[in-house]
């Protein structure tokens, strides 16, 4: 057992505050590592204040972790002390599950969350990367190609694969047009690697106050939804809308800008009722409206070989620890280009 320094919360309305717990000891599968890293996902603020219900407090939010290895246990083979690497969402899922052999984790009930979980002793809750290190068990760490830098590959770890799965599963490559709704830190991620996939990508943004970074990030299209005519001109033109949104936005509006047999993917989780959907939008059209969540572990392994290919890292202001809370307010006013990501050298 080691003890950890971090920043928790304390309950839903409380700011997060320095904080020390226990990890385990690092068992035979496990791997240490020191947590260099943090990137702050939309997630963690909801988690933290509880807005999607039966969250666990203290509660130390990340899940966006890049880091060094320590040590490693005497079973494991993929990684040496001096690796880089990363975690994700979640650290350990059913390995019992038939699911887990077409590498679907991510939806089986049996996950346990990187932080805001309960560990597979069903007692333990799960603390996450706002902290020095971390112990990991090996199937559930990822490698880092060295060409990219710690701090602004940690958010691949979550926005990135967030992104890269629904593109993948609904095919976004030549010939296909994509919009991603909300240029934060999930869309800026959507549209670098929709554009290294080989799609032709629109942003849909509040405004047109970043369309320049949306342009640099590989959007051929930048359109402002505060303006009426977007709806207008852009009827029927996309096979896939990615809504990176977490706020409750009309969805009948962006459903009607897909083709027919079009798909728009929520990846947004809304922090309140939507307005309801209107069938003959779905039904004129053949239109499907999904949702996607994360990715599975070799998938995020992909998205991160990807990333190390094409050279592909978020945009990122790296913050020392003790400005997380007033990180998690501006991420709220979406006044942030394009994710905040915690130094963790501030820390000591
Ligand atoms: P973020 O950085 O805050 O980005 C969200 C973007 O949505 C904002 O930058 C803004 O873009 C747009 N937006 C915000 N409020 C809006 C409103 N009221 N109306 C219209 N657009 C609005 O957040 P994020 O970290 O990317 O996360 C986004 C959502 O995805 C959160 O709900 C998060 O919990 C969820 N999430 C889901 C998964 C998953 O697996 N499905 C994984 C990670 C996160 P513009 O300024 O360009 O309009
Ligand atoms: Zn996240």
């Amino acid at each position: 057992m080691t003890i950890a320094k971090g920043y928790s919360a304390s309950d839903a309305k409380a700011k997060l505050q320095p904080y020390s717990f226990e990890r385990r000891a690092p068992r035979q599968d496990d791997v240490s590592i020191d947590i260099k890293y943090c990137g702050v996902c939309h997630s963690d603020i909801h988690q933290a204040r509880d807005e999607w219900g039966g969250s666990i407090f203290p509660m130390v939010p990340g899940h966006e972790i890049a880091g060094i290895v320590t040590a490693v246990g005497s079973k494991v083979s993929k990684f040496k002390v001096g690796d880089h690497v990363g975690v994700g969402c979640f650290v350990d899922s059913c390995t019992k599950c038939a699911t887990r052999n077409v590498d679907l984790e991510q939806y089986m009930p049996g996950l346990v969350q990187t932080y805001n979980g309960i560990e597979a002793d069903g007692v333990t809750p799960t603390m996450g990367g706002y902290s020095d290190h971390i112990v990991v068990k090996e199937g559930y760490v990822l490698s880092i190609p060295e060409n990219l830098p710690l701090d602004a590959a940690a958010p691949l770890l979550c926005a990135g694969i967030t992104l890269f799965s629904p593109l993948k599963h609904w095919k976004a490559g030549p010939g296909k047009k994509v919009a991603i709704i909300g240029l934060g830190g999930l869309g800026h991620m959507g549209v670098k690697i929709a554009h290294a996939m080989g799609a032709d990508v629109t942003v849909l943004s509040q405004s047109l106050s970043k369309q320049e970074d949306g342009l640099r990030f590989g959007a051929a299209s930048y359109y402002a939804t505060n303006d009426p005519k977007t709806f207008e001109v852009l009827q029927g033109q996309f096979d896939l809308i990615i809504n990176t949104v977490g706020a409750s936005i009309d969805w009948n509006g962006y459903l009607n800008l897909l083709k027919v047999d079009g798909t728009m993917t929520l990846v947004g989780v809304p922090d309140a009722v939507v307005p309801p959907v209107n069938p003959f939008v779905l039904i004129g059209s053949r239109r499907n409206l999904a949702g996607s969540m994360i990715g599975s572990i070799k998938e995020t392994q992909e998205m991160l070989d990807f990333c190390g290919k094409h050279n592909i890292v978020a945009d990122i202001e790296i913050i020392p620890i003790q400005a997380i809370n007033e990180a998690y307010d501006r991420v709220v006013k979406s006044d942030v280009r394009y994710r905040f990501v915690i130094d963790m050298a501030s820390l000591a």
